[in-house]
């Protein structure tokens, strides 16, 4: 008997055990804090316990190098001076900043900057520039104006350049090399909206990620099942201003320098490549959805969805059965299909 409760005692010791150590497992480390001017929050499962501290000093590091207010950043050195020796991180992103806006001219545009300060996008002193004063700001809006040579950059007199469209998803790509060499399982980053999903979730389960409400950022119009990438989203709720009735959002068109207005509420782009998802976001709000569209026939190599003025959500074959509309969303989905078979994935 007294040799049956103690087998009895052992084996339930074992359970214990088991679920324990399988529960410190599946449970991930999180921190949350400010950088690159927004709110960021990192949740990782497994791999070395400093993980989460790695990731936020790579973050910070890439912030004080790229921030364009920041007197002693790189961006600052080259915006004030027309001319600087930038770090290989610097010299990194603007490298593939500029290799996107080839592929994605005239949407996207890093030379914007004047004209974001012009409508004090920077400062918050927000006001509206005549059209004589926009057509000399579009006229300095040109990125192949830059010129380089390994890390030096040289910007034309009146050029300056902002990365804040796609400085987010550079940092989600620099955080996977992090997430690899700590052997992380799996993680879910935050970066103020542009979102790194890496890895396997313990319980086997894909993400499902929220997609900001344009009218409620705080809430999700819907949710998307996915294995991994990066998902960024562009909208005017992010930064905006209204006078007189009207709306003003930070998303400009470079061929205008004017605020975009054409009928987009946001654009959500689901890419491996996140400095290529941050940037798509922006690109193709600018481009509005027919030449969005246009565009995804022939880059088919990542997914959209696009929210429009008229409640019309626009979402990309790929991702179509992975998404969920919330309870109490009244939009129209309409799926957007790859219609032909000359297509160019060499992103
Ligand atoms: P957020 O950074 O708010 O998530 P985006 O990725 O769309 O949103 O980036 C918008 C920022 O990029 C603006 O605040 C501005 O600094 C800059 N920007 C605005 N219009 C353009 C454009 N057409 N091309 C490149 N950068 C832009
Ligand atoms: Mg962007």
């Amino acid at each position: 008997m007294k040799k049956r409760i103690t087998g009895a005692l052992c084996a339930l010791i074992l359970i214990l055990a088991v679920i324990l150590s399988s529960c410190a497992g599946t449970e991930p480390r999180s921190a949350s804090f400010q950088s690159m001017d927004t709110l960021m929050s990192v949740k990782v499962y497994g791999g070395d316990s400093d993980l989460c501290d790695r990731l936020q000093r790579r973050i910070d590091s890439l912030d004080a190098q790229l921030n364009a207010t920041d007197e002693n950043s790189d961006v600052y050195q080259l915006n004030q001076n027309g001319k600087a020796d930038v770090s290989g991180d610097t010299a990194d992103i603007l490298t593939r900043a500029l290799r996107l806006s080839k592929e994605l001219d005239p949407a996207f545009d890093i030379t914007v900057y004047p004209a974001v300060k012009a409508w004090g996008f920077c400062s918050g002193d927000y006001r509206v520039p005549d059209d004589d004063e926009l057509k000399k700001l579009a006229a300095k809006i040109d990125d192949t104006a830059v010129k380089t040579d390994k890390n030096t950059f040289t910007l034309p007199e009146g050029v300056m350049i902002d990365l804040g469209a796609i400085a987010k998803g550079y940092a989600a790509d620099q955080c996977d090399a992090i997430l690899k060499e700590g052997h992380a399982a799996a993680a879910v980053l935050n970066l103020g909206g542009t979102i790194k999903l890496y890895g396997k979730k313990p319980d086997g389960k894909l993400f499902s990620v929220g997609v900001a409400d344009p009218d409620n950022p705080a809430g999700y119009f819907g949710y998307l099942s996915c294995e991994g990438g990066v998902m960024a989203t562009s909208g005017g709720y992010e930064r905006f201003f209204d006078l007189d009735g009207k709306r003003y959002i930070h998303i400009l068109d470079p061929a205008t320098a004017a605020p975009v207005e054409n009928g987009v509420r946001s654009v959500t782009i689901l890419c491996d490549d996140g400095s290529a998802a941050d940037a798509l976001s922006t690109a193709l709000f600018v481009m509005g959805l027919d030449k969005a569209t246009a565009y995804y026939q022939i880059h088919p190599d990542f997914d959209f969805i696009i929210l429009t003025d008229n409640d019309e959500l626009y979402i990309t074959e790929g991702i179509m059965d992975d998404f969920t509309l919330s309870d109490g969303y009244d939009f129209t989905i309409k799926s957007v299909e790859i219609a032909t078979a000359q297509t160019d994935t060499s992103r």
